[in-house]
């Protein structure tokens, strides 16, 4: 989106609206990141980088955890483009891929290191995210072996920080980040198959308005509260 227009209808030594930062071309914009829940052959999410106009990809089966003790499997698969980091639809049965996609977060994500491409090649990528679900420090390390497989695997860890928790976060929060459908209903809307999307949705959601309360709490809560006679 330009701001040519805008500027042109206006001189900005004489109003004080805005300009818009100006020297944009200079600062570096923010990059993009996803994590887009898709319901295919496996149910899987995808997380992915933008980086040097592509969105690195990675498979993570069960999801990001924000527990740090807690190492998260991801298969890094083909780079994706830009755009794909918008799409929330269904890919039609028997294509690759076929099935529901959510976009469960979005949101942006800035580098801890310096250089990104020797931290890629190094197979140690630290980062911050700033999504509606996912925020903090991050990391992803390249592991060795796994059968030895095509596809490199890596493993997506949180660091510890305010933002790392114990709440099971793809049960607590399985709605889209964009448009707060639930598989099925994303499913429901692009004549995909609902009955296999709700496959991907948490069982517990399927019975209305029946809370899900398993927040882990710190350990004091544990403790019995007195009660007054
Ligand atoms: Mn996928």
């Amino acid at each position: 989106m330009s701001l040519k227009k805008y500027r042109e209808k206006r001189n900005f030594k004489i109003s004080p609206e805005p300009q818009g930062s100006p020297k944009k071309e200079d600062t570096k914009p923010d990059l993009i990141f996803v994590v887009q829940k898709h319901r295919a052959s496996q149910l899987h999410y995808d997380f992915r980088l933008e980086y040097d106009g592509a969105l690195l990809s990675w498979a993570v089966p069960r999801g990001p955890s924000l527990d740090p003790s807690v190492k998260r499997l991801a298969m890094q698969v083909e780079d994706h483009p830009i755009d794909y980091a918008k799409f929330e639809g269904v890919i039609p049965k028997g294509e690759y891929g076929g099935g529901t996609v959510m976009v469960w977060d979005i949101g942006t994500w800035t580098p801890e290191q310096s250089d990104v491409e020797a931290a890629l090649k190094k197979g140690d990528l630290k980062f911050t995210l700033h999504g509606k679900k996912l925020r903090g420090s991050w990391v992803l390390v390249r592991t060795r072996g796994f059968g030895g497989g095509s596809k490199p695997s890596w493993l997506m860890i949180k660091h510890r920080d305010q933002y790392a928790s114990t709440e099971d976060i793809t049960e607590t929060q399985p709605r889209s980040a964009v448009s707060r459908r639930l598989l099925a209903g994303i499913a429901r809307d692009n004549g995909g198959n609902v009955e296999l999307a709700a496959t991907g949705d948490p069982a517990s959601k399927a019975i209305p308005r029946k809370a899900v309360s398993k927040r882990a709490k710190p350990s004091s809560a544990a403790v019995p509260r007195k009660r007054r006679a």
